[in-house]
Formats: structure tokens, sequence, C-alpha cells
């Protein structure tokens, strides 16, 4: 698979790893803040789909009680990821599961929390993967499933860094969170009809579902 934001294979996976090591350290632990935050939910199980290295569900599983998987299509990517959990001393909170976000593999109502940053970006077919995220979803779980750096200050330093290594990185961003992107995805999510809310603000674009219980 070949993306703008790199290939999925183990060059783009270290690729991946390197930047969510560097550029993109900070806005991890500030994300997964504002999700804990946000959704009130700091135990039980929580997914985090199109992981790549796993930064998200590390942070998410360092500042809370959740038990997380890391879900992937990329064997690459969670090969990475796997060595980020045994260095994190997380082999036992964090797990990881292969699998497409349109098919998966777990079965109804079996987590509490599903994440995501950035993967949605990639996927093909968005309704699919909506409603199987809301499958899996448990009953008073709810979702926070998106993109972005956090805060506005991070967003723009993280933009100065990435264009010094690829010029291009700027429209590449403007693309997937641009509000063009933004109504898609909005409209993708509302013809599901399943109850929602969407945030769009300096933290970035989130589409958070709920399951009633
Ligand atoms: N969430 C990570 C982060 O914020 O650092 C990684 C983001 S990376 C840009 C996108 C990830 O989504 C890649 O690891 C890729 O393999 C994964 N991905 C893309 N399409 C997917 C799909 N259909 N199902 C599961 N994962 C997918």
């Amino acid at each position: 698979m070949e993306h703008e934001m790199g290939r999925f294979d183990r060059e783009g996976a270290e690729r991946m790893d390197r930047i969510a090591k560097t550029a993109f350290a900070p806005v991890y632990p500030v994300i997964a803040e504002q999700i804990l935050d946000r959704c009130g939910i700091r135990s039980g199980r929580c997914l985090d789909v199109g992981s790549g290295p796993g930064s998200l569900g590390i942070a998410l599983a360092q500042a809370s009680d959740l038990t997380v998987t890391l879900l992937d299509s990329s064997p690459d990517m969670l090969e990475v990821a796997k060595e980020n959990i045994r260095k994190n001393g997380l082999l036992g909170r964090v797990s990881l599961l292969a699998g497409d976000v349109h098919d998966i593999p777990l079965p109804p109502d079996s987590v509490d929390l599903v994440v995501s940053r950035g993967s949605l970006f990639f996927w093909e077919d968005l309704a699919r993967a909506f409603s199987e995220i809301y499958r899996v979803l448990a009953p008073g779980g709810k979702t926070y499933i998106g993109g972005g750096f956090g805060t506005a200050e991070l967003r723009d330093s993280i933009a100065a860094t990435m264009t010094e290594e690829n010029p291009d990185w700027k429209s590449f961003r403007d693309r997937n969170l641009g509000p063009g992107n933004r109504t898609r995805i909005a409209g993708v999510v509302a013809g599901l009809g399943l109850p929602h809310r969407i945030i769009s603000d300096d933290s970035g674009y989130w589409v958070m579902m709920e399951k009633s219980e």
C-alpha cells in the first residue's frame, strides 16, 4: 500500500515510528488526556484502530486503567508496535490484533472505547468502517475517531518540522483535515443514523459515537 504519508510496509512502518517518536511525540499524551476527559471512560477494553506503531494506545494505557488492543492491517506496523509495547513495559496491558477496520475480528458489543487517530483518511469504505466500529462497541461505549494534533500550538510546530522533511506535507494535512473532508466524513456518519456528535476544533476532527446501555 502506498500513500502520501508513506507506505505501510517495513520501511513505512519504521518511518512512521520515527515520526511518532520525534515530531509527533508530544501529541499522543495530549490527545490521550482529551479522550479520557471527553469520553469519561478510564477502565475496560479500548481498541486503537489503525494504531500504527501504537503511540496513542500506549499513551492511553499509561494514563488510565484501560486494557488496550492495537488493531492494524499492516503486519509491519504491528511488528514495530510489539517492540514499543515491550519497551514501555506494557506487555500485560496492551496487545496486538491484525485486521482490517472494514471487518474487525472481534465479537459484537465487546469494546468500551474505540479510538483512532490519522487512520480514517486511508479507509476505503467509511460507512462500512464506522458500522463495524459501532458493531463492536459495548453498550455504554464511546468512540473518538479522527485526526489532529491536540492543540493549535502543536499543530503549527509540527507543520514547521514536517515541511522541512516534505514540502508537500501541509497540503497533505489540509486535504485530510480541511473543511471539504470534514464535511464528507460528517455526511457519511450522519447517513448511518447512529447517535454521535462531532468535535471540530483546535484539537482536530473527531467523531464521537455512543452506544446506549
Ligand atoms: N494511529 C497512528 C498514529 O496516529 O500515530 C498511525 C497513523 S498511520 C498515518 C495510519 C495507520 O492506519 C497505518 O498504520 C495503517 O496501516 C493503518 N490502516 C490503514 N488502513 C487501515 C484499515 N483499513 N484497517 C486497519 N488499519 C488501517
